[in-house]
């Protein structure tokens, strides 16, 4: 059986910053303090947690002073660094720069004087750190829609510029768009920026040219990541045969039964040291 490691799966330049920045830390004094998940991955939060790393809650946060906290690639609210101020804490920011521009985009967009400024509307995951981020670059007056049932709460007769979360798909964000200028009053202004962030929507091509070349896909990732998710649906779309796990231990030895090929892929979040376990798993059954 022939067993191949997808080389264009794994972190992203933005989650091996944050990473790199964390370990460095940590060598250094032996405890860093980051807030929420460093990356949607539990086995790497897991390895990371070995080496002194201690995820913390914003409430947390607002319980600690005098220490260092990382900010992971996801960004935060401006709310986040006031605390930090307030409470005398020193913050690594491991914010990835991609997210950083659309936050100062954003942040400009509502900069513009009140009867002037547009309805921002981020199309992205209620909740997610990025996105309230993002909101928060508006004092929470952003719009967050997650499909286009949801454009019913956005004013047509009104100027509107788009963002998109940076792990949304192109398809959807796309879809978007189409409807806005669709239900647009005439004449109304309606901006779109593509914030998506390549670094995934590139990879979307290339891993369904690997999942087609395979009788079966074993897509690794985390439960939590939004990333993973979209690329596990892009296999799935092309190769039936798919299966999501998380680490090796969730490997259902039917799934590759007679299979003759074995393609291992994973999200933007995934570590290569899982791939390579999944991968170890199977070629020692
Ligand atoms: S997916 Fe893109 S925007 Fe998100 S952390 Fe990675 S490089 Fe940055």
């Amino acid at each position: 059986m022939r067993v191949e490691i997808d080389n264009d799966s794994g972190f992203c330049f933005g989650v091996v910053t944050a990473i790199r920045k964390a370990e460095e830390e940590l060598e250094k004094t032996g405890t860093l303090y980051c807030l929420g998940d460093i990356v949607h991955n539990s086995d790497e939060v897991q390895r990371l947690s070995d080496k002194g790393l201690r995820i913390i809650t914003h409430e947390e946060m607002a319980q600690l002073h005098d220490v260092k906290v990382l900010l992971r690639a996801h960004g935060e609210p401006p709310a986040t660094y006031e605390l930090a101020r307030r409470n005398n804490i020193e913050i690594i920011d491991a914010t990835c720069p991609v997210v950083l521009r659309l936050q100062q985009r954003i942040k400009q967009s509502f900069a513009t004087t009140e009867n002037r400024r547009p309805q921002i509307v981020i199309y992205g995951k209620k909740g997610h750190a990025e996105v309230n981020g993002l909101v928060g670059q508006t004092a929470g007056e952003a719009i967050v829609i997650e499909n286009i049932a949801e454009l019913d709460r956005v004013d047509f007769t009104r100027p509107i510029a788009l963002y998109s979360q940076t792990t949304k798909s192109l398809t959807g964000f796309k879809e978007v768009i189409d409807e806005i200028q669709r239900r647009m009053a005439p004449g109304v202004p309606f901006q779109n920026y593509d914030t998506i962030c390549r670094q995934v929507a590139n990879r979307v091509e290339k891993l369904q040219h690997f999942a087609r070349n395979h009788d079966v896909i074993l897509f690794v990732t985390g439960k939590k990541s939004s990333n993973g998710k979209v690329l596990y649906g892009n296999c799935l779309e092309v190769n039936p045969a798919t299966h999501l796990i998380s680490n090796a231990s969730e490997i259902n030895p039917e799934w590759i039964e007679g299979a003759d090929s074995v393609g291992i892929c994973g999200a933007t979040s995934t570590p290569r040291w899982l791939m390579e376990e999944v991968k170890w798993k199977i070629l020692s059954r």
